[in-house]
């Protein structure tokens, strides 16, 4: 399967990682588009949010649980942040192994201009 997040788990593409349990993996995103800009991934692949199953709620909640350790290790959880997931075509998903951004360091704005 030529999954890009799934080679970046593998170590087969380097990044830079911050956060790693069992079932998660977080990095930085390779063009930031806030100071802090954390992608945060389960481990298994798994395309889109759509695609996920009954059996995958679980890890998506650890996916979340590592949002807030994350925000909480740069210093972001008073501030605040934004966790997105993009699904699907209209969303701009262009990596198709399910991501969350974590966002801050700044005041974001509006989430839709
Ligand atoms: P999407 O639009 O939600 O699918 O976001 C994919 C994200 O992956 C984008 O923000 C890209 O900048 C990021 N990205 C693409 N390639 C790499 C990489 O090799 N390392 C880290 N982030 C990447």
């Amino acid at each position: 399967m030529d999954c890009l997040f799934c080679k970046i788990r593998d170590g087969q593409i380097p990044s830079k990682q911050v956060y790693e349990d069992e079932q998660v993996l977080a990095f930085h995103d390779i063009q930031p588009a806030a100071p802090v800009h954390i992608l945060i991934i389960p481990k298994k692949h798994i395309a889109s949010m759509k695609d996920a199953g009954e059996e995958d709620w679980a890890l998506i909640g650890s996916v979340h649980k590592a949002a807030q350790q994350i925000a909480r290790d740069f210093g972001i959880e008073e501030s605040g942040y934004r966790l997105i997931n993009n699904c699907g075509p209209d969303s701009g998903q262009v990596v198709f192994h399910i991501h969350y951004h974590l966002l801050g360091g700044t005041n974001l704005g509006p989430l839709v201009a």
